[in-house]
Order: structure tokens, then C-alpha cells, then sequence
């Protein structure tokens, strides 16, 4: 395949798994909001049992206390919480990354390349994981995430008592900072999917011995200058930054690359393997071209 017909032949393959892997995560998003809407019945539970209280031993008395309360019984519960987004995500990621990583080598062998590659293990795949690619992994991610929510929580629950908030519109307070939080696991999901997927290409393309790609920008309305300036522009692969001239760029980012093909690499060249000629890929290296033959090589040149 020349590289204009594989560009077209990668970008649609690509695009065609990249939606199924959203379509994914479209379930993650609605597994986890059916927690979120759980913990929060529970916490309005909770809150309303101390309005109750609060309003037989009248204002200003015992806020911390309450507060405390509140919070030590809906902890295990958004401790739950935070376990299922991590277990979701983990399956999630784990699926998509292992899935593009053969997808791409499959789609680098029908461009022409030829090569073997080491198939994943999973000691492999816990260290791609693991990887904090954004100053963290997704796992310090999500507890970052539940260390926010149970701070702006506490703290709504405090100055809601203090202003003397009505239970309707402290409860709708504190629905907000669940609908903040969920967000905050829609937009991790969403880009870590994106960086699981790129990653998989990225490391395709080490084992295909690929020395160049292309970024090649979403082709959105809500693509930031930052990627659109690197549109269709070629990196050496020894080079690429993830978050700089490798994507993912920044947080719902949804660009990824192409490879170069390089076109020596590609289709096949002639060899003498015993008395004959045939064709052989154009990577195989004089030591594989030796151990095909039956003859040891005699160097004649001697150097
Ligand atoms: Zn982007």
C-alpha cells in the first residue's frame, strides 16, 4: 500500500474502533451516574436527619458535629463510589488498549510492513496502566477526584448550617457538587480513552520499527489552536512528548496520529535463498538472509 491509500485505510479503521471504544465509555458514564444518583438519595437521607435535629436544638449549635456526621456516614458509600469508577475504568482501558495495540499491528502488516512483535503479557499491560502520562495515573485521578468531592461537600454542608440554608436549596447545592464530580469522571474517562488508544499506536509503531508519524488533529469544532497548529505536521517517533507533539494533548483532546510507512521499508526485494531467486520483505536484515540459507556466509572479502 502506498502511504496516501494507507492513510486513508488507517484513519478509517481508526475512526471506525474509536467510536466503539466511545460507545463504551458511554456505559462506564451511565454505570457510574447510576452511583453517583444512589449516594446522593443517601446523603439527603443524612442531611435531612440533621435539619431535623437542627431545627429542635436551634441554630448555631454543634455545625462541626453535624458536619462530622454527615460525612462519616456517607464515606463508605462514596468510597464505593471511587472503587467501581476505578474497577469500570480499569476493565475499560485494559479492553481498549490491548484491542487497538493488535488492531494496529494487524493494520501496519496490511500496509506492507513485515515484522514480528512481542505479543502483550500482563505485566505489560499493568506498566502501560500505571503510567502517570499526565502527572498521574488515572487510579491518583479518581482518588484526586473523591478527595475533591468529600472537601466541597464538608464545606457546603458547613456554610449551607451557617447561612441558615433551607433544606431545598441545600440539597440542591449539594447535588451540584455531584454533578461537578461526575463530570470530572466523564472528562477522565473520555480522555483516557483517547490516551489509551494513542498509546497503543504509539507503542505499534515501536514494535513495526515505524521511525515517523503524523498528528493529525480531531476535526472538531471544539479543536483548540494547540492541536490544530499540529495538524498533518510529521515527528520522529524517538521525539514524541505525550501531551506536547503527541496526543493526547490536554484533557477530551481527541486527535491521534498516522504512521509513516517510510516506502523502503515496504513490499519486498530480491534474494538468492539456496540457488534460487525469490522475493523477500524488504526488512529482512543479511543475518535472517544467512540463517535462510544452508551455506555459511564465507566473507569474501574478509573485512
Ligand atoms: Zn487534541
Amino acid at each position: 500500500m502506498n502511504q496516501t491509500d494507507f492513510n486513508t485505510y488507517w484513519e478509517k479503521r481508526t475512526a471506525l474502533r474509536t467510536t466503539a471504544y466511545f460507545s463504551n465509555v458511554d456505559n462506564v458514564s451511565k454505570a457510574i451516574h447510576k452511583v453517583y444518583i444512589s449516594n446522593y438519595n443517601q446523603l439527603q437521607k443524612e442531611v435531612a436527619l440533621i435539619y431535623k435535629k437542627y431545627l429542635k436544638t436551634g441554630k448555631g449549635a454543634y455545625k462541626a458535629a453535624y458536619v462530622k456526621q454527615i460525612m462519616t456516614n456517607i464515606d463508605p458509600n462514596l468510597t464505593k463510589l471511587f472503587l467501581k469508577q476505578n474497577k469500570e475504568m480499569e476493565v475499560l482501558f485494559g479492553n481498549t488498549y490491548q484491542n487497538e495495540f493488535y488492531n494496529a499491528i494487524f493494520d501496519l502488516g496490511r500496509g506492507g510492513l513485515q515484522y514480528s512483535f512481542t505479543p502483550l503479557n500482563s505485566k505489560a499491560l499493568a506498566k502501560v496502566l500505571a503510567y502517570p502520562w499526565s502527572g498521574a495515573d488515572f487510579s491518583e485521578r479518581i482518588w484526586d477526584n473523591r478527595a475533591k468531592l468529600v472537601r466541597s461537600l464538608k464545606q457546603n454542608i458547613t456554610q449551607g448550617l451557617v447561612q441558615g440554608q433551607g433544606f431545598p436549596e441545600m440539597t440542591r447545592n449539594l447535588a451540584k457538587r455531584m454533578d461537578v464530580s461526575y463530570k470530572q469522571a466523564n472528562v477522565l474517562v473520555r480522555t483516557e480513552t483517547q490516551y489509551f488508544v494513542n498509546q497503543a499506536h504509539y507503542d505499534s509503531y515501536v514494535e513495526a520499527g515505524i521511525d515517523k508519524y503524523q498528528f493529525s488533529a480531531a476535526m472538531e469544532k471544539q479543536t483548540c489552536p494547540e492541536c490544530a497548529s499540529l495538524d498533518g505536521r510529521i515527528f520522529l517517533l524517538k521525539n514524541a512528548v505525550v501531551g506536547v507533539n503527541y496526543p493526547t494533548i490536554h484533557p477530551d483532546c481527541r486527535c491521534d496520529t498516522i504512521p509513516e510507512l517510510g516506502q523502503s521499508r515496504t513490499g519486498t526485494k530480491s534474494a538468492k535463498i539456496g540457488d534460487e531467486w525469490v522475493e523477500v520483505p524488504k526488512t529482512m536484515t543479511f543475518d535472517e538472509w544467512i540463517a535462510k540459507n544452508e551455506f555459511a556466509y564465507l566473507n569474501p572479502l574478509g573485512i
